[in-house]
């Protein structure tokens, strides 16, 4: 082999195959990626340990900070290192303006700014791991979805209240991001399909074990089970559900949880009771509900036991619990909650037991999945997390705690790793094991510290309880689209868009929200945001130019790049309009409400704090007037507008900014500063309006009131109306009324369309001339459908049929889908 030939190999081969030149270093003063990976773990621990030792805030610090010297040290080293994260940032394309000292830009937005510089770079690591591994999608065919290779889950880990935080064992091994190439997707054998409609989520949950105060009736009992024809059953279900809304929503244990009295017992010092070693204690593999139930009997019996859950959040919208791990003192059970997902509530026996105490780590998730996906509450949980916090033990993630109590080295290999793999690999299966299984020891450990540090009294044990108890209390919240969601994403990217950019991004977010929710994937893997604001900023001409901005191409994106091309299209014909920082500056948006051109000071009926620009592809001219009113942007194509637009800009025009006087010439940047300071005019104007706008919004939910009163009047007719016509037209109504299933709405449209049936029933009869009429039937389709639809268009009979599975004993509850 001649020496250019083995050189082309290092280059294409693993890099630390080479020993020897310089040349082959993996970077500067490192032979190769591990070398360089286990001097940067060592690195990090060094200053997470260093940082960990700082003095406390609220404790010592405070102290600290009154001599000068501290403080001008604290400073000095805060500069150092906000330079240091500002490279990095920078050096990876993110707004790096960490070292402004502004008070406004706070830490809140600083952080902000960490966690999406830190989204970004693992975006990128995800992506080159894959093209590592191979897995270069531009090559693939589309698949249907289901046989797409799983990416590696990349998400915020920061955003995590669990730290990740590194034991030096870790250095000195690879790391290893279990993932199959294959998982079929386990949401295809659920028996309750998943409802990713645009809906508010609903408590699974039928029967409530340890009530103290019962399940509201509307929860028990269902309009499917009456026997009415469909429509009148749709009719008497928003009845129900707009008297029942806070019922519909309420946490089913919340009365149980407020009155939680905990036993004098575990206010008191305990005595620790040793784990097991692993080799003698019993693990068991739980799929099947006999198993299940045997659990459920053990579990009733104990004082405590310990839990946690295994998620997977990529190749699912709302994410899938896929292992609970429970232990007791004497027995340790890894559970599949994919298999038993419809089986599990059975556990609420044990888990909503006021006597039995549930210790889990870092629950504030766990508490969430545990409601979406196996409708479980917990009542009575003591969180070794928020334990060690109150503890101030400086680091606060299970690995630091199981090396503290029981000189265990654990390692978060697993954490991101797939875990819908079937059959359960053994590393893994390990792994989750562990999660629990010394957690009922460190719990009483941390109890007797908590009991010492409190100085031999309650206060500090029942302060955890008390903060266990705020999670338990926790509700899961379903993420939902509405018109304004794209600016939360956008505000924090702060990039200065033009009005084109800005409506791509905002029609890309809705495609990709729309799509992920029907396919059932994350926005991630639909597409990934730093993908989106590429295609946004670049606003590619050719459908091939989408493609370009995106490596790897998403799956998605390939198969629906026509519609990803007419969206950019259509973003592209918008009137050109400089945007500058319309959502970091509270005041810009006054010049770009579609709604108030006029700047009206009368007009104050879309004014309040948390208004947002919101364009719409014809607010030209409320565009163009903006740019008559001289603020130095300029209009590509000033010669679209009709005669009668531009009489609506020269009257426009004639107005004067009320604004003006305040402002700079030729600037219409005003500081947040400005809305705040009291002293200032805009601070004045701007509260007088947030007044205003709020005597204006109850003169608007007045109004509504009203008029919701009145159709619900006419709803009650037409419904009776319907059924007459029913019969009437001897539309066949099922035999015994069938029962009908309802079933989660499609993916949630920002605009309700009208009942499909109902408008069908109306169609008919007015097209129906031949037939004499007695009545005339009201004319639905003239008419407010919210009433009866409860604002969500219908599924389609088809859909229908595919949730066949809402039967008795279902814990889906698809009703409630009133949009608020
Ligand atoms: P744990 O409580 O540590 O076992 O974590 C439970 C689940 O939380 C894991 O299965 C992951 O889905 C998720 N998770 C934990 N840590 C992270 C992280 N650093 N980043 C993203 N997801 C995480
Ligand atoms: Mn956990
Ligand atoms: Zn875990």
């Amino acid at each position: 082999m001649d020496s250019s030939n083995s050189d082309k190999q290092n280059n294409t081969q693993s890099v630390n195959e080479d020993p020897a030149g310089v040349d082959n270093e993996f970077c500067p003063g490192f032979k190769d990626v591990d070398a360089f990976v286990k001097y940067g773990l060592g690195t990090v621990v060094a200053a997470t340990k260093a940082s960990a030792s700082l003095p406390q805030v609220g404790d010592e610090y405070d102290l600290y900070r009154s001599f000068p010297g501290f403080q001008e040290f604290c400073e000095t080293q805060g500069d150092g290192l906000l330079h240091c994260m500002s490279q990095i940032m920078h050096h990876h394309g993110c707004r790096a303006h960490m070292r402004d000292r502004n008070k406004l830009t706070g830490l809140e937005e600083r952080f902000d700014l960490v966690v999406d510089s830190n989204d970004v770079i693992l975006e990128k690591v995800g992506i080159l791991l894959d093209d590592a591994a191979g897995v270069n999608r531009s090559q693939q065919p589309v698949m249907p979805a289901g046989f797409q290779p799983p990416k590696i889950v990349v998400s915020s880990w920061n955003r995590k209240v669990q730290v990740y935080s590194c034991s030096e064992k870790l250095g000195s091994e690879t790391f290893r991001l279990l993932q199959a190439k294959n998982v079929t997707r386990p949401q295809l054998k659920f028996r309750e399909k998943v409802d990713n409609s645009n809906t508010p989520f609903t408590p699974k949950i039928f029967v409530k074990p340890n009530a103290i105060k019962p399940l509201p009736s509307c929860r028990s009992q269902r309009p499917e089970d009456l026997d009415v024809p469909a429509a009148l059953a749709d009719f008497i279900h928003q009845q129900r559900t707009q008297e029942h809304v806070e019922d519909m929503f309420a946490h089913p244990y919340q009365y149980e949880l407020d009155h939680l009295a905990l036993p004098e017992n575990l206010l008191s010092k305990p005595e620790p009771q040793m784990y097991k070693p692993l080799a003698e204690t019993k693990c068991s593999f739980i799929d099947n509900l006999e198993d299940l139930v045997a659990v459920n009997e053990k579990l009733a019996k104990t004082s405590e036991f310990a839990v946690d859950l295994e998620h997977h959040s990529y190749r699912s919208f709302l994410g899938i619990t896929c292992l609970m791990q429970i232990s007791t003192r004497d027995e340790d059970f890894i559970i599949d909650t994919l298999e038993l997902r419809s089986e599990l509530y059975i556990l609420n026996e044990a888990f909503t037991d006021p006597t039995i105490v549930k210790v889990f780590h870092g629950a504030d998730s766990d508490i969430e999945w545990l409601q979406k996906d196996l409708g479980l509450y917990i009542v009575n949980m003591f969180d070794t997390h928020q334990a060690s916090r109150t503890l101030n033990l400086g680091r606060h993630s299970l690995d630091h705690l199981l090396k503290l109590f029981c000189n265990v080295d654990s390692d978060k290999r697993y954490q991101l790793a797939d875990w819908r793999i079937r059959p359960l690999p053994d590393e893994m299966f390990q792994y989750a094991r562990a999660d629990t299984h010394y957690l009922l020891y460190v719990y009483d450990r941390l109890r007797v510290d908590l009991w010492e540090v409190g100085n031999g009294q309650p206060a500090l044990l029942q302060m955890v309880w008390h903060k266990s108890k705020d999670i338990s209390l926790k509700k899961y919240m379903k993420p939902l689209f509405t018109e304004d969601s794209y600016m939360d994403l956008l505000r924090k990217q702060k990039k200065a868009f033009n009005t084109q950019q800005l409506t791509a991004f905002r029609l890309l977010y809705g495609w990709r929200d729309k799509l992920a929710r029907q396919e059932d994937e994350s926005t991630g893997y639909v597409l990934p945001n730093h993908m989106m604001i590429k295609i946004s900023d670049i606003l590619p001409k050719e459908p091939q130019g989408i493609i370009a901005c995106c490596n790897p191409v998403p799956p998605l994106v390939r198969q629906q790049v026509n519609e990803l091309h007419i969206l950019v299209q259509q973003a592209r014909e918008m009137p050109l309009l400089k945007v500058r920082h319309a959502w970091g500056h509270a005041m810009h948006w006054f010049f770009l409400q579609p709604e108030i051109p006029l700047f009206g000071p009368h007009d104050t009926s879309r004014v309040s704090e948390s208004d947002i620009p919101s364009f719409t592809p014809d607010s030209k001219i409320y565009l163009k007037s903006i740019v008559n009113m001289n603020y130095e942007d300029t209009v590509k194509d000033p010669g679209h507008l009709t005669v009668a637009q531009q009489k609506a800009c020269r009257v426009v025009e004639s107005f004067q900014n009320p604004f003006r006087m305040y402002l700079p010439s030729n600037d219409i940047h005003i500081s947040k500063n400005a809305k705040f300071d009291p002293s200032t005019k805009i601070y004045e104007i701007s509260n007088r309006w947030k007044l205003q706008s709020v005597e204006q919004q109850q003169k608007e939910v007045e109004a509504k009131k009203k008029a919701k009163e009145e159709a619900k009047a006419v709803a009650g007719v037409a419904s009776y109306l319907i059924t007459l016509c029913l019969h009437f037209h001897q539309e066949p109504i099922k035999p015994g009324g069938k029962k009908r299933e309802r079933v989660a709405s499609e993916t949630g449209e920002s605009t309700p369309k009208p009942n499909k049936k109902l408008m069908k029933a109306a169609v008919k009869n007015n097209e129906d001339s031949t037939t004499p009429l007695v009545f005339k039937p009201y004319d639905y389709s003239q008419s407010d459908f919210k009433v009866f639809a409860g604002t969500q268009p219908h599924k389609n009979a088809k859909a229908q049929k595919s949730n066949a599975c809402a039967g008795n004993r279902s814990m889906s509850f698809f009703g409630g889908k009133s949009e608020r």
